[in-house]
C-alpha cells in the first residue's frame, strides 16, 4: 500500500495552501479519504477497513496515548488544544500541537502530524501495519498486566521465601513495597486466576505471561510492574536472574514523580532504586540496565538537569565503563552528567545493605566526578 498511499497523499497535497494543509494533508493518510473508503491494499483489495481503524482510534484517544508515554502539555491554546515538546524530534521549545477533540497532532518543528496510528508509526519507528499491532497490544495488554501485577502483589505476603529475599536486599518497609507495587510470582497459579477473570489464554500467551506450553512464564520471581511490562527477579540461582515480558522495557522508572527535580540520580537496577528510596531519596530513577533506550534518553533531556550516574562498581569495570559512555552521550545532548564512584565491588543496593547510610551516600554524590 506504500506507493498508492504516497501517490494519493501527493495528490491531496497539490494546490493547497500551507495553512490549509495543517490537519488535512499533514496528518495520516487515512484521514485523506473523505467518503469512508477502506485503507486500500493493491487495487482495492480490502486489508483493513475504515471502521476498524475508527474503532481503534476511538478506543485509544491520542491524548491518553501521549500521556501514557509521558508527554506533558506545556501550555493550553484556544479550542481545547495543547502545545508541548515534540516526542518525535529533539525539541527545545514546545512545537508539538495536540487537538484532543479531533484526535490529531502536528509538529511545527519536524513538520509531521496525524492521528494516533501515525503517532505510533513515528514514535516506535514501525510500519503502518506494525503500528496497528502495537496499538492493539497496548489497548489489550494494559488491563491484563494490571490484573497480573495485582495478583502477584497479593501473593507476596503468602510466601515467606519472597519476603525473606526482599529483607536480604534491604527491602523491608511496607511503604516501600506499596510504593513500588512489589509482588511475587510463585508459578503455576497466575494462568488460572487470569482466565477466571475473563482473560483469554491466547491473550496471556501473547503478553508473554504464559508460555507456549501453557505454563506461567514467571516462576519464583519477585515482580515489579513497569510501564507496559513486568520485571521479574529470580530467587533461584539456577534461573536467569533478570526477565522482562516481550516488548519494550518502557521509559525511566517512575519518571513522572522525578522529572521536576533539577538533579536526578540514575541507577541501573530496581533493588538499587529500592534502597535509595528507602533511605529517603526521592529524586531517583532507574534505567533497568546500563543501556538506555531512545525514550529514556529523551526523558533525561526533556529539561535542564544534572544526572548523577550511580551504576554498579563491579570489579571488571563494566558498570563504570557503561556510566562513562552514557555520560558522554548525555553531554552531547546538553545534559550535565556526574559519575558517582561507589566502593569497588558495590552497587547502591549492596552499599546500603552492608551498612552504608544516607549521609555516606550524600558524600558520594558530592564527590561525584564532573
Ligand atoms: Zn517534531
Amino acid at each position: 500500500m506504500g506507493t498508492t498511499a504516497t501517490a494519493q497523499r501527493l495528490l491531496l497535497g497539490k494546490g493547497r495552501s500551507r495553512r490549509r494543509a495543517l490537519f488535512t494533508d499533514a496528518h495520516h493518510r487515512c484521514l485523506g479519504f473523505p467518503r469512508g473508503l477502506p485503507y486500500s491494499a493493491d487495487r482495492g483489495k480490502k486489508s483493513v477497513n475504515r471502521q476498524t481503524l475508527d474503532d481503534l482510534k476511538q478506543q485509544i484517544p491520542l491524548m491518553g496515548y501521549l500521556q501514557a508515554h509521558d508527554w506533558r502539555p506545556a501550555r493550553s491554546l484556544s479550542r481545547g488544544r495543547w502545545m508541548g515538546l515534540c516526542p518525535l524530534h529533539e525539541d527545545h521549545k514546545p512545537s508539538f500541537l495536540v487537538d484532543p477533540h479531533r484526535n490529531l497532532f502536528y509538529c511545527y518543528g519536524c513538520g509531521r502530524g496525524g492521528d494516533v496510528i501515525r503517532l505510533a508509526e513515528l514514535y516506535h519507528q514501525v510500519t503502518f501495519s506494525q503500528a496497528l499491532v502495537v496499538l492493539r497490544q497496548w489497548r489489550g495488554a494494559e488491563p491484563l498486566l494490571k490484573d497480573a501485577a495485582q495478583f502477584y502483589q497479593v501473593q507476596l505476603n503468602r510466601h515467606g521465601e519472597a519476603v525473606a529475599y526482599l529483607h536480604q536486599r534491604g527491602v523491608r518497609s511496607p511503604e516501600l513495597i506499596e510504593h513500588m507495587r512489589i509482588g511475587y510470582a510463585p508459578g503455576g497459579c497466575l494462568r488460572g486466576w487470569l482466565i477466571q477473570l475473563g482473560h483469554s489464554l491466547p491473550a496471556l500467551c501473547q503478553a508473554g505471561l504464559v508460555t507456549g506450553g501453557g505454563y506461567d512464564a514467571y516462576v519464583h520471581r519477585i515482580v515489579f510492574p513497569l510501564e507496559g511490562n513486568l520485571y521479574g527477579r529470580s530467587l533461584s540461582p539456577s534461573a536467569p536472574p533478570h526477565r522482562f515480558l516481550p516488548g519494550s522495557k518502557g521509559g525511566l522508572y517512575a519518571w513522572a514523580q522525578v522529572q521536576s527535580y533539577p538533579e536526578v540520580i540514575l541507577v541501573e537496577g530496581l533493588f538499587d532504586y529500592a534502597v535509595l528510596w528507602g533511605a529517603g531519596f526521592r529524586n531517583i530513577t532507574c534505567s533497568l540496565g546500563t543501556h538506555l533506550n531512545t525514550r529514556q534518553l529523551h526523558q533525561l533531556g526533556d529539561a535542564p538537569r544534572t544526572v548523577y550516574l550511580a551504576f554498579d562498581s563491579d570489579r571488571n569495570g563494566s558498570g563504570q565503563q557503561a556510566a562513562q559512555d552514557l555520560s558522554r552521550t548525555l553531554r552531547q545532548r546538553g545534559i550535565h552528567a556526574r559519575l558517582v564512584r561507589l566502593p569497588e565491588g558495590h552497587d547502591p543496593n549492596s552499599f546500603f545493605t552492608q551498612g552504608g547510610d544516607e549521609r555516606q551516600f550524600h558524600a558520594l554524590l558530592e564527590a561525584a566526578l564532573k
